[in-house]
């Protein structure tokens, strides 16, 4: 009377957890659910090999009765109210974990094992005993699983209004499936009594109609019913979850589509913030303003497909030739720029590396790419990121107006008007 009682507390403990993750699986995630079916497989197997107690029918284990029996109403569940591609996701991975876990068994018994430090030792002979409750297990698992759902659905043609009926035949049919299955295999291996066979089948139809009952109960009255979730219920997860995607969109947002580059909204915030650390540090900060020569042309002749691609090649180029300490930045259409922790005359060389790369690149040799490129440095007389930018965009006009190909970085002869000058240009 006690086993009885056990047994269907059990069953009540065991639905009520798993339906209630199921009942909130839009809040917390159906991996939750898929999740602690899977854990229960464990001590479902260990039970079913080692754990019996005596019912007046015969002998009963919890692990098929309750734990078996309940993981294929699960199941059921996961398909009636989700679909298809999502019972399947469980169905395949209690398969290929289960393989899993029989391929590590095999090569775990290869071990030479030491005794504990009280002299004991594993009992191997359990492991080998779950080893075939295993693999029968396993194939009939995925059998059973299939089976419910195929019976379920063709049920669904005569008892569609009988929703109880159809659950507990489905239950039923598959669990007498499940008990001749693996009485066979039992009796093959051990020449077990028909008695086992009876008492295990009494026990998993007392079980679908108990999970039958349980499972109409939820459907009725807890699944379609809207149940406030405690508001404080958060954890730590979700400020993980906030900050990753935070993050990736700061990271978006700052960029260009194309290029992948940083874009020019960046260059004005990143570059101010550049400039004043660097008169405060009194560290070298160079400004390098590229424009690829002439690139209207590529568009006409080539395409605006293609001028696509060598825009990209072009980023990829600067971005590959600068340092860590640099930002390579897109700030116009075919104009990117450079900040650069190098001193003046060593970002001039830098811009001399970068023209003949571009030059000589095998990407873009067919289309003859050059580039031109004004250098700026940050000296005492610069007060923020304009006074640097202009004066490398002056640097750069000099460099298209004097033939282009090449970098500049000398002063000009009035340099000290750059700024009225490119005010000027604007306007
Ligand atoms: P210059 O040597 O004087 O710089 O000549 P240019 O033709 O390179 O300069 P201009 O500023 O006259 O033309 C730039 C061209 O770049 C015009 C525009 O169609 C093209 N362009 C701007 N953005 C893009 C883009 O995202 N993709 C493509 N394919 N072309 C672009
Ligand atoms: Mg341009
Ligand atoms: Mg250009």
């Amino acid at each position: 009377m006690l086993n009885s009682f056990l047994l269907l507390a059990e069953a009540v403990v065991y639905f009520a957890v798993m339906a209630a993750l199921f009942r909130f699986r839009k809040r917390i995630g159906l991996g939750v659910f898929i999740c602690a079916l899977g854990v229960m497989h464990f001590l479902e197997t260990y039970l079913a090999s080692v754990f019996y107690v005596a019912l007046p029918f015969g002998m009963v284990s919890p692990g098929s009765a309750v734990l078996f029996s309940g993981k294929l109403v699960m199941l059921l569940l996961l398909y009636m109210k989700e679909d298809a591609a999502t019972v399947r996701q469980p169905i395949y991975g209690l398969l290929l974990g289960n393989a899993l876990m029989i391929a590590l068994v095999l090569l775990v018994r290869m071990h030479a094992i030491a005794p504990l430090a009280n002299g004991r030792l594993p009992d191997i002979g359990f492991i080998d005993e779950m080893g075939w409750l295993m693999v029968w297990g396993t194939a009939l698992l995925f059998i059973d699983a299939i089976l419910i759902i195929l019976l379920y659905e063709r049920l669904g043609r005569s008892l569609r209004g009988a929703q109880f009926t159809r659950i507990l035949i489905s239950v039923a049919c598959v669990l007498t499936f499940d008990q001749a299955g693996f009485y066979t295999a039992l009796r093959l291996l051990s020449d077990a009594p028909t008695a086992v066979f009876f008492g295990g089948w009494f026990a998993k139809m007392a079980a679908a109609l108990t999970f039958s009952t349980l499972l109409i109960a939820y459907l009725k009255w807890f699944e379609d019913r809207r149940i406030p979730m405690p508001r404080g219920l958060t954890d730590i997860f979700d400020t993980l979850t906030y900050r990753e995607r935070y993050e990736a969109l700061v990271e978006h947002v700052g960029r260009d589509g194309l290029t992948g580059l940083l874009n020019r909204g960046r260059f004005d915030s990143d570059g101010e913030l550049a400039v004043q650390s660097s008169l405060r540090m009194a560290r070298p900060l160079s400004l390098l303003i590229i424009d690829v020569d002439h690139f209207k042309l590529i568009n006409d002749r080539f395409g605006h497909a293609e001028g696509d691609k060598v825009l990209k090649a072009v980023a990829a180029l600067l971005a590959e030739a600068a340092g860590s300490e640099d930002q390579v930045f897109r700030i116009g259409g075919e104009e990117f720029a450079i900040l650069s922790s190098r001193p003046h005359p060593v970002a001039k060389l830098f811009g001399e590396s970068i023209r003949y790369a571009v030059k000589s690149s095998p990407n873009t040799r067919r289309f003859d790419l050059t580039i031109s490129a004004g250098v700026s440095s940050v000296s005492e007389s610069t007060r923020g990121l304009a006074d640097l930018f202009a004066l490398a965009d002056h640097r750069l006009y000099k460099a298209k107006s004097t033939g282009r190909d090449r970098i500049v970085g000398e002063p000009a002869i009035n340099e000290s008007s750059a700024a009225a000058w490119t005010k000027s240009v604007q306007s």
